[in-house]
């Protein structure tokens, strides 16, 4: 039987390959391929999707994210509150910056979100940014964590890296805070053929400074006003990310069709936590994540019957030798620690059948049976 992969990224091509082959063509007899009016045209698309006024392409989401800070004035000497269960690179565009990242737990609640209350137990006199991460293609409940911000003197800064396309409360993704960053690394909603990323922001300044900061600190040709980077994207990406965009919302209604269906027909299994949605969220299911008892095995065995299920993510930040510094040797942050080990991420993408997810739901039925020795409902065990 085929696999069944996490990300189809070659069905995703298909649509789009007519379209990006000619848009490479015109790219490489133009022989432009950083900058340009293609990216220039996609950053204005996307700002209209996300409903920001700016958005400045980048080379990669971590880049975004540390750009971002430092367009915001965030740097040396001061912390960033982010949560303890997020990919890696949250953390490290913090510290890249020179600031301290501190972590905070995520709710109790089957979102995997960021907990509101653990952010303000957090907080100290160097509180410059909160970082809440839009996790799995939800967003992040942002009222309260505005109004912590404006009381102490701090910013907001979105990961929308997973949650491209997704609202909460009727506004986009990446509009939410004072600053967004995201990534269109290839396995997200929207991704790149390589790397690429942008910031978004309501502010002229931030924006200003964004461009300025990604392209050596220069307006113009040879003049330096700062001490930037480099982090420009690709026109050739841009060419990809201008056709995919034009697809997103439907790709996106199709993953959370996939999601209903998946839970629909885990409802039935005791030993499956499903996820949740948030009152007010229009999730993009960048990944729907479940979490099972024995995990490991059962990762194993889906993994044997070519079902390419996935863990986001096996350790949270200071569980990694490189940030290990940052927990203490006590449960610092309980729920993120105890959900890490239960983790587990099933196949998820637009073009994903109905009868691929029966076949996971099937196999993922026996791997848990084989476990409890309980019987499964019936009506779960469809699919061949
Ligand atoms: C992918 C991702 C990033 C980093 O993006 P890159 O483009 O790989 O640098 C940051 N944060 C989160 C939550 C992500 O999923």
């Amino acid at each position: 039987m085929s696999m069944i992969p996490l990300v189809d990224l070659a069905a995703q091509h298909a649509a789009v390959a007519q379209e990006v082959a000619s848009g490479w063509q015109e790219v490489l007899a133009q022989t432009a391929f950083v900058g340009g009016p293609a990216v220039a045209a996609f950053e204005r698309e996307y700002a209209a999707f996300t409903g920001t006024p700016h958005c400045a392409a980048v080379a990669n989401g971590t880049d975004a994210i540390e750009i971002a800070l430092r367009a915001l004035g965030v740097g040396h000497g001061d912390e960033c509150i982010l949560p303890a269960n997020t990919f890696i690179a949250t953390a490290e565009a913090v510290c890249r910056i020179g600031a301290t990242p501190v972590l905070a737990d995520c709710a109790d609640d089957d979102t995997y979100l960021i907990d509101t209350a653990a952010v303000e137990a957090a907080v100290t006199r160097r509180t410059r940014a909160i970082i809440p991460v839009h996790l799995y293609g939800q967003a992040a409940p942002v009222e309260r964590l505005l109004q912590l911000a404006d009381r102490i003197g701090a910013w907001i800064v979105e990961d929308a890296a997973q949650a491209q396309g997704a609202r909460r409360n009727g506004h986009g993704a990446g509009s939410l805070g004072h600053a967004a960053a995201t990534s269109f690394y290839p396995g997200k909603n929207l991704g790149a053929y390589g790397d690429a990323g942008a910031v978004m922001t309501g502010s002229d300044d931030v924006a200003e400074r964004v461009r300025l900061i990604r392209d050596h600190g220069s307006p113009r040709k040879y003049q330096h006003e700062l001490i930037g980077v480099n982090s420009r994207m690709d026109t050739l990406q841009a060419v990809v990310l201008s056709a995919k965009l034009r697809r997103l919302a439907a790709w996106n209604a199709a993953r959370r069709e996939a999601a209903a269906r998946y839970d629909t027909a885990l409802a039935g299994l005791d030993d499956v936590i499903r996820p949740r949605t948030l009152a007010g969220n229009e999730h993009v299911w960048h990944l729907y994540v479940i979490r099972v008892p024995d995990r490991d095995r059962v990762l194993r065995e889906l993994t044997a019957v070519g079902i390419g299920a996935g863990i986001h993510y096996p350790a949270p930040v200071h569980r990694t030798p490189a940030f290990a510094s940052l927990g203490q040797a006590d449960l610092t942050y309980p729920v993120a620690e105890r959900t890490a080990s239960e983790l587990l991420s099933l196949p998820l993408f637009a073009e994903i059948t109905a009868e691929q997810q029966d076949r996971v739901v099937a196999a993922l039925t026996s791997a848990l049976r084989r476990r409890t020795g309980r019987r499964v409902p019936a009506e779960v065990t469809t699919g061949p």
